[in-house]
């Protein structure tokens, strides 16, 4: 599995990681989404991402459960703060309530999911003491824009901002004009959220051919090549989510796939940027 330095942390983390948002929570399909989960652990998709909202919290226990067995070390854990709990003490309780239903003692990322109505310094106040008291290594934010990034990287004075995890996806790029370049100055890893756009690019049948052309070239898919193009960037992560482990190897194969020039020229034809507008979110 390719690695990259995660923004200014300087530590490696898989540029193609697993996300866990809609797991199956229950019934038959649980237990296959562990094995996914696992499974993709062993072929080095070990950059998890989760959050305290995703079943309320039971998502953050099945992923603890999965993670049972792997050395700590070897995983990059992300999770997510509520905006409605992001006070000072509702962060701080917040991670201890993650890092309980996660059966870890310590985050490797912790974020803030969203820009909310509590005052921003109050949150990255409770972040950095979350990294004081070793609760989390690192912190960032999630959907925020350049300013409202830089803005929380403000507030922050012992610790680096690391990470801001984004919309990012083949009909969804504004983030490239102003965002990405901006991100990886300020030493921030952007992490590519709904890499696969809830299937809008399917819904493209010239794009889809351009992308069945390069797959074909390199014998890959193209939702491969799809992960390939969005993790491009030095500062550009990916965190797919799949439930079946036919799914996750095809995704992790991803991260050995290098796109050429003109393969990139191609796709970004296919699937022109459009103008820079406002962050979109889902
Ligand atoms: P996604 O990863 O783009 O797509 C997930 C869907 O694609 C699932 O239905 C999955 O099916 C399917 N899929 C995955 N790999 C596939 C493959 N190789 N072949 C065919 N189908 C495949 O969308 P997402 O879950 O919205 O985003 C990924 C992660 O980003 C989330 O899980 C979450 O961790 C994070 N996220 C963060 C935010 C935020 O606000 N920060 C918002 C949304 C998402 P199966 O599950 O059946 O395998």
């Amino acid at each position: 599995m390719r690695k990259k330095v995660f923004g200014s942390s300087g530590v490696e983390v898989a540029a193609v990681g697993q996300g866990t948002w809609d797991m199956p929570e229950n019934g038959s399909r649980l237990e296959g989404a562990r094995q996914a989960i696992r499974r993709g652990i062993e072929l080095g998709m070990t950059h998890l991402d989760t959050a305290e909202m995703y079943g309320t919290g039971r998502v953050e226990e099945i992923l603890g459960s999965a993670l049972a067995g792997y050395a700590r070390e070897e995983l990059f854990v992300t999770t997510k703060v509520l905006p409605g709990n992001a006070t000072y003490d509702g962060t701080i309780a917040a991670a201890r309530r993650s890092l309980e239903r996660l059966r870890c003692e310590y985050l490797d990322l912790y974020l803030l999911h969203w820009p909310g109505s509590h005052p921003l310094r109050e949150t990255m106040r409770a972040m950095e003491h979350l990294v004081e008291v070793g609760a989390t290594r690192f912190v960032g934010v999630s959907n925020f824009d350049t300013d409202e990034m830089l803005e929380a990287a403000s507030h922050l004075r012992a610790v680096p901002l690391v990470c801001n995890q984004v919309l990012y996806h083949l009909c969804e790029r504004g983030i490239e004009s102003d965002l990405i370049p901006q991100a990886q100055r300020a030493g921030v890893a952007i992490v590519a959220y709904t890499p696969f756009g809830r299937g809008a690019y399917l819904r493209s049948p010239g794009g889809m051919r351009t992308l069945e052309r390069i797959a074909e070239k390199h014998e890959a898919t193209p939702r491969q090549v799809t992960l390939a193009f969005l993790t491009r960037f030095e500062n550009v992560f990916a965190i797919p989510k799949a439930a079946r482990v036919a799914h996750v190897e095809e995704n992790a194969a991803a991260a050995a796939l290098e796109l050429d020039a003109g393969d990139i020229e191609e796709i970004d034809r296919a699937f022109p940027a459009g103008p820079r507008g406002p962050l979109a979110t889902l």
